[in-house]
């Protein structure tokens, strides 16, 4: 946080203030129970912290309760009763931000170059550079496989054939099976020839699904 007064700080405190009545609405409402009571947190379940700094293939337990978050999370904060009165506020839509929502299909995402990204989606969310590209169009292919829509099935074989990196592409394998279908297996087929180490491992678990 960016202040521009001076001011003389109070103590500080770790207490978490949490109402008596609440009742853990934030640990019953996180899709992978990150949230392990007493103020504490396991960051390998948690989306937000997967989503921007997960290394290697996201972990296949946590998929699919990851649903169809790509960056970040927060169910948390929502559902936390100390947010209700702001979230409740009757607020204008921010026209910037709307401006901008077209921008974020997760078909442009999953095939974004340099230069869509780092004029259209990294002024914006930033805590991935480049460098760590991966990482979204991984997350992306995930959020396609959970949505189960055979819409995805050309954007997820156009990834696995145009992308190097082997989390990528194990991840367009998972999604492939996890949507299901015969074209999804007949790309499935066709990757695994020339496939091997962590991807043909990938392809083989979505064979089984398809
Ligand atoms: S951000 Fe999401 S995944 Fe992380 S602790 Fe909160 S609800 Fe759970
Ligand atoms: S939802 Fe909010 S008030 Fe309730 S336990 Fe979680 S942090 Fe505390």
């Amino acid at each position: 946080m960016v202040i521009d007064k001076k001011f003389t700080p109070n103590e500080p405190t770790i207490e978490m203030g949490c109402l008596d009545w609440c009742k853990n609405a934030c640990i019953a409402a996180c899709p992978t129970r990150a949230l392990k009571g007493n103020g504490t947190i396991d960051p390998r379940k948690c989306i937000s912290f997967l989503t921007y700094f997960g290394q290697g293939i996201t972990p296949k337990k946590i998929r699919e309760p990851m649903g169809m978050y790509v960056y970040g999370c927060d169910r948390c904060q929502n559902i936390c009763p100390r947010n209700s009165p702001w979230l409740a506020q009757d607020l204008p839509v921010n026209k910037r931000v709307a401006e901008k929502a077209d921008d974020f299909g997760l078909s442009l995402l999953l095939h974004m170059d340099k230069e869509y990204f780092e004029t259209k989606v990294w002024p914006h969310m930033f805590y991935m550079s480049y460098d760590d590209i991966w990482r979204w169009k991984m997350n992306v292919a995930r959020a396609m496989g959970n949505s189960r829509d055979e819409k995805y099935i050309a954007d997820l074989i156009r990834a696995f054939d145009e992308n190097e990196d082997e989390k990528v592409k194990g991840m367009c394998a998972w999604a492939l099976g996890h949507i299901g279908g015969d074209k999804a297996m007949k790309a499935l087929e066709r990757f695994k020839q020339k496939s091997e180490g962590l991807v043909f491992d990938e392809i083989t678990d979505a064979l089984k699904n398809t």
